[in-house]
């Protein structure tokens, strides 16, 4: 499925694995998904978690520690914004099939 990142707004296939040459720790010589969800905390009054999609160039941008929050969002100057990024659940947290956001504008 072709969606976009929600940092950059790059087109990935998501079936269309790559290799990462953003960062030393993620393995090099295995190809991995194009796009990562991550968990995003909300700094915004009246504003819950979040879920971001990402490309693995806007996943190093964001230096990311166990998750990031609305702030470190908007430093990358996003597509989408922190509002209108889909919800984080108790559900959601933790699954990581991006087609799940496909729908996100
Ligand atoms: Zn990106
Ligand atoms: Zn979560």
């Amino acid at each position: 499925m072709e969606m976009k990142c929600f940092g950059c707004g790059c087109l990935k296939d998501t079936e269309s694995l790559e290799y990462n040459t953003q960062n030393d720790d993620l393995v090099k010589d295995v190809p991995i998904e194009p796009l990562f969800v991550l968990c995003a905390e909300s700094r915004i009054e009246g504003v819950g978690w979040k879920h971001v999609v990402v490309c693995h160039a806007c996943f190093a941008a964001l230096e990311l520690d166990m998750w990031i929050s609305s702030d470190c969002w908007k430093s990358i100057n996003p597509v989408v914004n922190f509002r209108d990024l889909p919800e984080h659940t108790e559900d959601s947290c933790g699954k990581d099939n991006p087609e799940e956001y496909a729908h996100i504008k």
